[in-house]
């Protein structure tokens, strides 16, 4: 179904597949009664619901909050692949109730990120102003788990990965056979990230090797790939055409990323696990990232027990509990390196943009980077008045912020 994809806006496949729906959905079990009654406040214009419908509901998203009745909810995932119009089209959360409380038509949820908390947080009704853009969409940490090289004890063990119910980013070595496994596209149809880990794994000269990639990638799903992971870590190497074709290039050394920090994009820190880990290996990375209220990256070739030669590969029922136990946690996003990353950038954006008075209103205008997903939204919350964007006024959601469309380009508080 990916045809659907045709503007091969990654960034917004959560959207395109209707996974996010469940995301918000799984909520609503504690926010407001009305929890099935989505089809009800289907928001988005009917006109942009094509044929997007048969994505499996993933269930049981993050966290302790995501056992919700999702349903149909998920069945009319408008295909919106710029955030400006994606924020009519979304049914998402449409049951989430946040939009009651303001009057605002749209739904409260339409990035399609799982939510953080159990909801019910008060809309502010302070005086208007006091932008706060929220650290990684409104959680205390996070953490993005990457699979290199598309090898077989990946595609191998599908059912306890997919089971998990969160997203994974897959660094696809494209020249590999398994690269075009189905496996891939079901990860994709169920709101992953497909990446390019070149072709070649680094034989060919470098910006060939990437864009050979990036060419299946499209070819094969119709994605653009918006993040890399250099063969080997070596991103130096890539440098000219990762800054040409990617918001980040994953490297290999460990460290925590701060929201605020002036991080190298183009040697994104990632943590490779040693050979065998599990949770205790695993568990202290995603407690640091609580703690601290920063964001870990993983770089994981395979599993044990397999033939494909992963690097240092892992425990699979280890690497099962340890994601269980992050979602229990229910304050660090898993997201992917594409959601998280596109985060991360454009709430620097926005939290650069000066206010500018225009009568009693106050705009905020930023420009993204040259390279940028569309559809991609960060959260914010204020001291109260009205959030808008192109007019329209933002539902509040209940789990504690707007969600903004970065695409809009700016929003206005008024009172
Ligand atoms: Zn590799």
């Amino acid at each position: 179904m990916n045809e659907d994809l045709s503007t091969t806006d990654q960034g917004t496949t959560g959207s395109t597949t209707g996974l996010p729906s469940t995301t918000g959905a799984g909520t609503t079990q504690t926010t407001a009664g009305a929890t099935v009654t989505n089809t009800a406040t289907v928001a988005g214009p009917s006109t942009t619901t094509n044929g997007t419908t048969g994505n499996p509901p993933v269930t049981g998203t993050q966290g302790s909050t995501s056992a919700g009745p999702v349903t149909t909810a998920t069945s009319g995932g408008p295909v919106t692949t710029s955030g400006s119009t994606g924020v009519g089209g979304m049914t998402a959360t449409a049951e989430t109730t946040g939009s009651a409380t303001t009057g605002s038509d749209l739904p409260p949820n339409p990035s399609g990120l799982p939510e953080p908390g159990d909801g019910g947080v008060a809309q502010p009704s302070g005086a208007a102003g006091g932008l706060v853009v929220l650290p990684w969409a409104g959680y205390k940490g996070a953490i993005s788990y990457s699979f290199d090289d598309a090898n077989s004890t990946q595609i191998n063990n599908e059912t306890q990965l997919m089971g998990l119910g969160v997203r994974f980013t897959w660094y696809l070595q494209t020249g590999k056979q398994e690269a075009g496994n189905a496996f891939y596209q079901r990860a994709l149809d169920a709101g992953h990230e497909l990446g390019n880990h070149t072709q070649s794994h680094g034989s060919g000269a470098a910006d060939s090797d990437v864009n050979q990639a990036q060419t299946f990638l499209m070819n094969t799903y119709s994605v653009v790939g918006y993040t890399m992971a250099a063969p080997n870590g070596s991103t130096s190497n890539y440098n000219g055409i990762s800054g040409q074709l990617f918001i980040l290039d994953r490297g290999v050394s460990d460290s925590l990323i701060g929201a605020d920090d002036n991080t190298n994009m183009q040697n994104l820190p990632s943590w490779i696990p040693p050979q065998g880990a599990g949770t205790a290996q695993f568990n202290p990375k995603a407690d640091a990232a609580q703690s601290q209220g920063k964001w870990q990256t993983v770089c994981i070739h395979g599993f044990t027990g397999g033939s494909d030669g992963a690097y240092q590969p892992i425990d699979l029922n280890g690497f099962v509990s340890h994601v269980n136990y992050v979602k229990e946690k229910g304050d660090v996003w898993i997201g992917t390196m594409l959601e998280v990353g596109a985060y991360f950038l454009g709430r620097k954006a926005v939290k650069a943009a000066q206010p500018q008075a225009q009568g009693s209103d106050q705009v905020y205008s930023w420009t993204l980077p040259d390279v940028f997903p569309p559809g991609q939204y960060v959260r914010v919350t204020v001291d109260g008045g009205t959030v808008s964007q192109d007019g329209v006024a933002l539902p509040w959601n209940e789990h504690g912020f707007y969600e903004v469309a970065l695409d809009a380009g700016s929003l206005t508080i008024s009172q």
